[in-house]
C-alpha cells in the first residue's frame, strides 16, 4: 500500500504530476479540487454551496471537504493506497485526515512538497487550459494542444478555469501562504515531508519526484 500527499502551491502543477505518478505507483489521484468541481457541474448541494467560494479563490469550509474525504477513503479502490492532491490544505484538515487514517490502521508514507517561487505562479495558472470534457490539462506555451484549443485526447474544446482569474489567483495565493504552507512545518515534525523544486518541464520534475519518493518508499518498508 502506498499513501502519499501532494502538497504546492496553486499551479505547482501537482494534478499535472499527479496523472503521471498514478500510473507509476497503480494508486488513484484523489483531488478534491477535482471532487467539487464535478459537483458545481451536477449542481448538487454542495456544488451550489462551493461555488461561490471556489470562484472567489477562498478555501471551501474544512468540515465540508473532511466529509468529502472521509467518504472517498472508504471506497474500495482505496485498499491499496491514494495519492491526495490538494488535501489537505489546512492544519485541521491535516489533523482529521490523521484521525482518520488511524482509524483505518493506514499510515502515510510520504508528503511530497513541489516547490516553486510565488513569482512563476501567475504565468502557471495564467496560461492554464482545461479540457470541458476529459478534464485534460494544457498550458498555452509549456504542454500545448497539438491543435489549439482543442482537447489532443478527446478532440473537445478547451477552456479556462473560473478561478484562473488576476484576483482570484490572488486570493489563493493569500490562502497558500497563510493556511497551507504551515502544514510543511507540521509534516516536516512528523518526518513525511520530502520536498523537490517544481521548476523546469513536467518530466524533469516527474524523475525529481519518483526518485525522493521511491527512495522514500523503500526506506519505510526495509
Ligand atoms: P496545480 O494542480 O498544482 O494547480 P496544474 O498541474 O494544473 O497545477 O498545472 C498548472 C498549469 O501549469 C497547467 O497549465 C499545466 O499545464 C502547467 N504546468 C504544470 N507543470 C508544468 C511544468 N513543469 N512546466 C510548465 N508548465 C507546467
Ligand atoms: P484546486 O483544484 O486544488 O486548485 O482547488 C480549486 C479550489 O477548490 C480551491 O481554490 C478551493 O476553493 C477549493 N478546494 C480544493 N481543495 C480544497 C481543500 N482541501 N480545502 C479547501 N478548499 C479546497
Amino acid at each position: 500500500m502506498k499513501s502519499l500527499i501532494l502538497i504546492g502551491p496553486p499551479g505547482a502543477g501537482k494534478g499535472t504530476q499527479a496523472k503521471k505518478l498514478l500510473e507509476k505507483y497503480g494508486i488513484p489521484q484523489i483531488s478534491t479540487g477535482d471532487m467539487l468541481r464535478a459537483a458545481v457541474s451536477a449542481g448538487t448541494a454542495l456544488g451550489k454551496q462551493a461555488q461561490p467560494i471556489m470562484a472567489s479563490g477562498a478555501l471551501v469550509p474544512d468540515d465540508i471537504i473532511i466529509g468529502l474525504i472521509d467518504e472517498r477513503l472508504r471506497e474500495p479502490d482505496c485498499a491499496k493506497g491514494f495519492l491526495l492532491d490538494g488535501f489537505p490544505r489546512t492544519v485541521p484538515q491535516a489533523e482529521a485526515l490523521e484521525t482518520l487514517l488511524a482509524e483505518q490502521q493506514v499510515t502515510l508514507d510520504a508528503v511530497l512538497s513541489l516547490d516553486m517561487h510565488i513569482d512563476r505562479i501567475v504565468a502557471r495558472l495564467a496560461g492554464r487550459r482545461t479540457c470541458g470534457d476529459c478534464k485534460t490539462v494544457y498550458h498555452v506555451e509549456a504542454m500545448r494542444p497539438r491543435v489549439d484549443d482543442v482537447c489532443d485526447r478527446c478532440g473537445s474544446g478547451l477552456e479556462t478555469r473560473g478561478d484562473d482569474t488576476p484576483e482570484a489567483i490572488r486570493v489563493r495565493m493569500q490562502a497558500y501562504q497563510d493556511r497551507t504552507a504551515p502544514l510543511l512545518a507540521y509534516y516536516g515534525q512528523k518526518r513525511l515531508l520530502v520536498r523537490v523544486s517544481a521548476e523546469g518541464t513536467p518530466a524533469e520534475v516527474y524523475e525529481r519526484a519518483t526518485a525522493v519518493l521511491d527512495r522514500r518508499i523503500r526506506s519505510r518498508s526495509a
